[in-house]
């Protein structure tokens, strides 16, 4: 049985639903649609105080029960996901406007991330190692941080929320989770279902509302340790510097501007169908999209001519069946098409899409048909700003050098794929390509919950989730020696 979105969603604050202090709510939009879908809290200051309080005062309890306990509650808490699958993959379809089926494959990463995180409470490993002193003994344990601070993005809503919560809280942090304003419901959903899993109240925190009333209050507080943030780069950086001031950690996941390259040995049928995948799949609003195709130039024509038939085969809606849906918001859509505009005025040409859907299928909704552009020059914004929708530039090279400096002249560096039969290039590229993921023959995206993500440049500073790289983002070691004297045994 599927639960309805509430028509407001609350925050939870010590294991309790509340309306923000002052009761303001802000309208949540279909993106298929357009209509409202329910109304959320539009929290400030004084509610985000609240929640830290909250993990404040849950966290000595939290950060004393055993990693291997709190790993138990936590599993409770994924497989409560896999139990209650169908209805939080609705939500999350509701809220992007993504197929059914893909918010089910959506949500079935994010159990499997937090069934990975929960393992980690019978690991959590620490080092014994050597000394150079006679009988001293060296090793090295993990300890909590204290209050974790999470902000997400939209796209993901489920899985992103899963990539934070499961590896602070394993580390026997509290956390206060800011949700994305575009997807409230998910991140109130999982909160209820990880209270009816057993997580204590306190132990995690969702806060709703916008990032400047709701995300900067949390940034700024003297009482969260670490700020965990998967967004744009131009706010992950005002975050990076409101934390540093404070001496605060930060970990950033940013945004990318990912090079795929076809090499004239590639199988085109292959690096085409891996190419409108990366560009186009989850409507483009990937930090991980592959948005800059770099085209070796002897098989530029057909390469292009097969990836404009793919994608003119592409079904763009909200169904199962649909290859892609609507992009989150309706100020995303119209920044597209404004940069698609000045892309076509400075000289480049749309070879297809590029322009708002808004036939019967579509009415209402924030869609933009799947774009490709050529003839755009790789320093103007439509090749160096990232657009976080279904829009990808080709470009022409000559040879491997070209395409591998053409990769790397990007403000970014999150991920990066070649398509090759070449050993010699695929791993030449894979060394020398300036990016935190590196692909040969598939997609720019596809991350695995036991790996390390994150990238190079502006796209991150230098921190991995999830992986047990994660867990070196919400713990501190603390070196031990051990000073015995076998003479006294
Ligand atoms: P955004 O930066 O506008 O917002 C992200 C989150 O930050 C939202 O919850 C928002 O409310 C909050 N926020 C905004 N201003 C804030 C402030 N001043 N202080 C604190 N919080 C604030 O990004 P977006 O447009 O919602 O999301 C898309 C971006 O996220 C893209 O750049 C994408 O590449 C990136 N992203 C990165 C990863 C990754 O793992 N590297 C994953 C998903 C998305």
């Amino acid at each position: 049985m599927v639960s309805q979105i509430p028509q407001t969603v609350r925050n939870w604050v010590a294991g309790r639903e509340v309306d923000a202090a002052d009761g303001a709510t802000l309208a949540k939009l279909s993106p298929a649609e357009g209509s409202e879908l329910c109304q959320f809290a539009r929290s400030r200051a004084a509610d985000v105080d609240a929640a830290v309080a909250a993990a404040r005062g849950a966290f000595a309890e939290w950060a004393a029960t055993t990693p291997v306990r709190r790993g138990e509650i936590l599993r409770n808490v994924a497989l409560a996901m896999r139990e209650h699958r169908d209805e939080l993959a609705h939500v999350v379809a509701l809220e992007t406007g993504k197929a059914p089926s893909e918010a089910a494959g959506e949500t079935n990463a994010a159990f499997e991330l937090g069934m990975f995180m929960a393992g980690e409470g019978t690991r959590l490993y620490g080092r014994t190692t050597t000394s150079g002193v006679p009988g001293k003994q060296a090793s090295t344990i993990r300890q909590p941080l204290g209050v974790a601070g999470l902000i997400i993005a939209a796209n993901t809503p489920i899985a992103n929320v899963a990539w934070k919560v499961f590896p602070a809280l394993i580390c026997g942090n509290a956390a206060v989770l800011k949700a994305a304003e575009d997807t409230p419901a998910t991140a109130w959903l999982f909160a209820k279902l990880a209270h009816q899993a057993g997580l204590p109240p306190g132990v995690l925190n969702v806060i709703q509302g916008l990032g400047e009333e709701a995300g900067a209050p949390l940034v700024s507080h003297d009482d969260v340790e670490v700020i965990s943030f998967t967004g744009s780069t131009q706010v992950g950086r005002q975050v990076a510097s409101v934390v540093g001031e404070r001496l605060g950690r930060v970990s950033l996941e940013l945004g990318g501007k990912n090079p795929l390259v076809v090499c004239d040995d590639a199988d085109l049928e292959q690096a085409a169908d891996w190419t409108v995948r990366s560009a186009f799949s989850n409507a483009g609003q990937r930090c991980a999209s592959g948005s800059r195709v770099i085209i070796f130039d002897s098989v530029y024509e057909p390469f292009r001519e097969i990836l404009i038939a793919k994608t003119k085969a592409l079904s763009v809606g909200p169904s199962d069946g649909d290859d892609l849906g609507p992009v989150i918001n309706e100020s995303q859509l119209n920044n597209m098409l404004r940069t698609l505009e000045g892309a076509r005025a400075a000289g480049a040409t749309i070879l297809i899409g590029g322009e708002r859907l808004t036939g019967e299928r579509h009415a209402g909704g924030f869609y933009l048909a799947p774009t490709l552009v050529e003839h755009a020059k790789p320093d103007a914004e439509i090749s160096a700003s990232e657009l976080f929708g279904p829009i990808a530039c080709l470009y022409r090279v000559a040879d491997f050098g070209e395409a591998l400096a053409l990769a790397n002249d990007s403000p970014y560096g999150l991920t990066a794929c070649i398509h090759t039969r070449s050993v010699d290039r695929a791993l030449r590229f894979t060394q020398e390509v300036e990016a935190g993921v590196a692909v040969v023959n598939g997609g720019t995206y596809g991350s695995e919950p036991h790996m390390p993500f994150g990238g190079v440049k502006a796209s991150g500073n230098g921190w991995r989730e999830p992986g047990t790289e994660a867990l070196d983002v919400y713990s501190n070691l603390k070196d031990i020696y051990l000073c015995v004297d076998f003479d006294r045994a």
